[in-house]
């Protein structure tokens, strides 16, 4: 025997159709191509969405984000954060039933390859439980394979949003991109082929603080023990009680007894739901299991409006103002200004006093066009500037020397206040910075 009864409680889930699986299967797929396909799409001539953690660069819908826009980015992680409080707190484990990754690739990849491989649940449950035969022996091989190359497919597609999709999928990408494919490859396929819904049980965070963010009128699955109890019983087929088929036991892809009240390892998945519609609904009944709140189960009102959940939209609404203000007045390129090393100041012979410094511009726009930098010095009466004129590609960047001269008299102070002024079509960024005359000792 290959002991797969033996090390733990192996769940065999019984398979189910009904209304909430098919909408399951339509979300799995749009998160399957979005999965997919985000990666090679492009806007404006830049990745749609793109991690570029080497050069520290966000490509995000035709814009490209870098470190000066990290306000930005912790703006839109506080307000991921706070969507999943509000979430969380008015629909449950929604989210793991249609949304998660581990649900998606289980319920697309894993249980359909084991159910064509190895035939129907009690089929499974029989043959691991036997002694090992050829026909058990060569069906778990052509599982692992699928199962690994389906790991393999998945590592890919979240390796993309890192090192963009052409590049991955045609070779072109680093050691290290593939290097991580190969180590991702090696934990999903772990995943897939022994800790399945363990994951959710033992290892998930968002699954252990769920019941700091629900309360009673929190949407969930649950059975109504107030038509389905007692159960069983010669006359339970036609009062509509529970008449102890354990369908929704069977189908449960966690192992639980929704019966038993609600469990933290449920998922939500509404596959009991389905199975105990089917059931109640031969018999002329409506569904002991379905989507409720405790308190709506305890027959009291739910409703969608408490504290909780307003202070949760308002902290939304004024993270998701911010964001938008911020965008809105987001210059798209960066300047910034340093003196060149080892060199304060120099006297020139003409009696001018000398700063050189470095001006480094990018264009962050992911537009086509390049974008046209004009640059000026303020506050320095009469000075002879030398600035660059350039025009950058989008997502170019250059170091750019500026030299700014002025005649220092006597009077004039070691340190004089400067603005450098960048310009562009899109907008203008204003630096500081000093220009060091050196003071009358220096000229003396
Ligand atoms: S109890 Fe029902 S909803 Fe919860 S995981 Fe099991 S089948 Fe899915
Ligand atoms: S599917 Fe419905 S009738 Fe069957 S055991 Fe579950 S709750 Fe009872």
């Amino acid at each position: 025997m290959l002991g797969f009864h033996d090390t733990r409680k192996w769940v065999y889930t019984q398979h189910i159709d009904g209304k909430y699986q098919r909408l399951r299967r339509w979300a799995f797929l749009a998160l399957n191509v979005l999965l997919f396909a985000t990666p090679w799409v492009r806007i404006a001539g830049s990745p749609a969405l793109r991690f570029d953690l080497a050069d520290r660069r966000l490509f995000a819908f035709g814009a490209m984000y870098t470190a000066s826009d990290t306000l930005l980015l912790l703006l839109l992680l506080l307000f991921l954060a706070f969507s999943l409080f509000f979430f969380t707190a008015l629909f449950g484990r929604l989210w793991c039933g249609y949304a998660c990754p581990q649900t998606v690739f289980l319920d697309t990849f894993v249980r359909p390859i084991e159910r064509w491989i190895e035939g129907e649940w009690t089929t499974r449950r029989r043959r691991d439980a036997g002694p090992l035969t050829f026909a058990l022996a060569w069906r778990k091989a052509a599982k692992w394979t699928l199962f690994a190359a389906a790991a393999f497919l998945v590592s890919m597609g979240f390796m993309s949003f890192w090192a963009g999709g052409p590049e991955l999928w045609t070779g072109r990408a680093g050691p290290v991109e593939y290097s991580l494919v190969a180590i991702s490859s090696a934990v999903f396929f772990a995943d897939f082929a022994w800790f399945k819904e363990q994951f959710c049980n033992y290892l998930c965070p968002y699954a252990r603080f769920q019941s700091a963010l629900t309360d009673d009128r929190t949407l969930l699955i649950g059975y109504d023990p107030r038509r389905g109890e007692p159960r069983g019983g010669k006359d339970a087929k036609e009062a509509g009680r529970c008449i102890e088929c354990s369908k929704c036991v069977n189908v449960c892809p966690q192992g639980i007894d929704i019966r038993d009240g609600f469990q933290l390892e449920c998922i939500g998945c509404a596959a009991c739901v389905d199975a105990c519609t089917g059931v109640m609904g031969k018999l002329g009944h409506e569904t002991l299991v379905d989507y409720g709140s405790l308190a709506s189960l305890a027959g009291r009102k739910a409703s969608l409006l408490r504290p909780r959940t307003a202070v949760y939209a308002a902290l939304l609404t004024i993270l998701a103002v911010t964001a938008v203000a911020l965008m809105h007045s987001r210059v798209p390129f960066e300047a910034s200004v340093s003196r060149a090393p080892g060199s304060l100041f120099t006297m020139d012979g003409d009696g001018y006093v000398r700063n050189t410094y470095f001006l480094r511009l990018a264009n962050n726009a992911a537009r086509p066009d390049s974008l046209h930098f004009a640059v000026s010095v303020e506050g320095l009466a009469g000075a002879d500037v030398t600035a660059p004129q350039v025009s950058l590609a989008p997502m170019q960047d250059q170091l750019l020397p500026l030299i700014v001269r002025i005649r220092a008299g006597a009077s004039t102070p070691r340190t004089l206040p400067m603005r450098v002024r960048v310009a562009a079509l899109t907008g203008q960024r204003v630096l500081t910075t000093t220009f060091e005359t050196g003071g009358l000792d220096a000229r003396d």
